[in-house]
């Protein structure tokens, strides 16, 4: 038996315990006054008034003056002593945005619904008030953002910073959006596409833990990619790689919104989808196909089904380029599973070289619609780093 380890029933293992509790019940919450967390955990005002006086003086809760009900109280959240990160996420209609200590834990996140054809400005101060907001309930200063990783669902050119292709994202045409994102928050920021920052999220935190060379797929309102090389996202020389969404399918097919024919996501983009189902189903949602593809309706089934076997063609053609050991699938789309997936292994089994389509293995990411959170929390995180070594090498 472990000697420094208390024995079962003693007062210090009561104390350790409800430590515990009051610790768990502060991580999980976010911040909380003595009251709420007495609530929480059943303890009563004075042990947890003991709990929380430790738990300060071990550096391990902040306390901040505030209010509660009116009067005066003091929030206890965990100590941060590094700062914070946030991440700010713009999907096609919503905005998501979390704050955290580190990639691993988040301590709040929200997410806020956008008109289709918002101005870049509109979305990013939306967006800060919200982490704003975020960081008050947290009882934080502003100061303690430290940076911030900024996902956009288009490819951003990385020499302008701009949105990398006119048609996509209109309200955002002529911005660069970096600066126009730290000027919102007043903290340093980084963007990239939203795909990209997903396979960030499954490299560090999913699907692609440990993997060499990966493509995650994100598929959504409409399909992206980012390519994993040597370990590493490979953003090529412009920083727009992994642009699946535009590769030609159909060249006598739909106009896509980057002005081509027939780009894989005038096949398999969320528009296409609801296209084909509308004699059917009238005007259902991405959502309510999804749900009733897994209840069984056929038609929706057929239709995602028919989006994997195009996915398949289109991966078919990045599979035998790069020759990946793994694919992820993740985004909204993914969430039907087989039914998407099944077809596009069995196309890329078809189409591919056989040496490069037997090699590669087809998953579903395992971090869901938040793996560009988490991706973003990832840049924020490599961001403070870089700057906290600087700050030392200066020092
Ligand atoms: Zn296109």
């Amino acid at each position: 038996m472990n000697s420094a380890s208390p024995a079962p029933g003693s007062q210090s293992s009561l104390r350790e315990r409800n430590l515990l509790r009051v610790l768990d019940t502060v991580t999980s919450l976010g911040s909380l006054t003595q009251v709420e967390i007495a609530e929480q955990t059943g303890l009563s005002a004075a042990t947890v008034s003991n709990m929380v006086r430790d738990l300060h003086a071990a550096g391990v809760v902040s306390l901040t003056p505030g209010t509660r009900n009116g009067r005066r109280a003091v929030h206890v959240a965990l100590a941060t002593p590094d700062g914070v990160i946030g991440a700010m996420v713009f999907g096609d209609r919503d905005v998501r945005v979390a704050v955290a200590a580190s990639p691993e834990r988040i301590l709040s996140s929200t997410r806020m619904p956008l008109p289709a054809e918002h101005a870049a400005d509109e979305g990013l101060n939306r967006a800060a008030i919200l982490i704003a907001d975020l960081l008050e309930q947290l009882g934080h200063e502003p100061s303690e953002l430290l940076a911030v990783g900024v996902g956009i669902p288009a490819p951003i050119d990385s020499v302008s910073g701009q949105v990398g292709s006119s048609g996509i994202l209109p309200g955002w045409r002529g911005v660069d959006i970096e600066v126009a994102a730290g000027d919102a928050l007043r903290t340093p920021t980084q963007v990239d596409n939203t795909a990209n920052l997903a396979a960030i999220g499954e490299l560090n935190a999913g699907a692609l833990q440990g993997v060499q060379d990966a493509i995650h797929v994100k598929m959504s309102y409409g399909v992206g990619a980012g390519l994993i090389i040597d370990g590493s996202l490979y953003r090529g020389s412009a920083g727009t790689a992994g642009e699946i969404g535009h590769v030609t399918i159909d060249d006598r097919g739909a106009v896509c919104r980057c002005g081509n024919r027939g780009c894989l996501d005038t096949v398999v983009g969320s528009a296409a989808i609801l296209d084909a189902l509308r004699p059917t189903h009238g005007g259902v949602t991405l959502k309510d196909v999804i749900s009733r593809a897994l209840a069984g309706d056929t038609a929706c089934q057929r239709v995602l089904g028919d989006a994997g076997d195009a996915l398949g063609s289109a991966l078919s053609a990045v599979v035998n380029l790069l020759n990946p050991q793994m694919i992820s699938v993740g985004g909204q789309m993914a969430r039907v599973g087989e039914l998407l997936l099944g077809p596009a292994r069995r196309t890329i089994e078809r189409c591919a070289l056989p040496s490069a389509g037997q090699s590669v293995t087809i998953v579903p990411g395992v971090l869901g619609d938040e793996a560009d959170v988490i991706g973003a929390l990832h840049l924020a995180h490599e961001m403070r780093e870089t700057a906290q070594r600087a700050g030392l090498a200066l020092a």
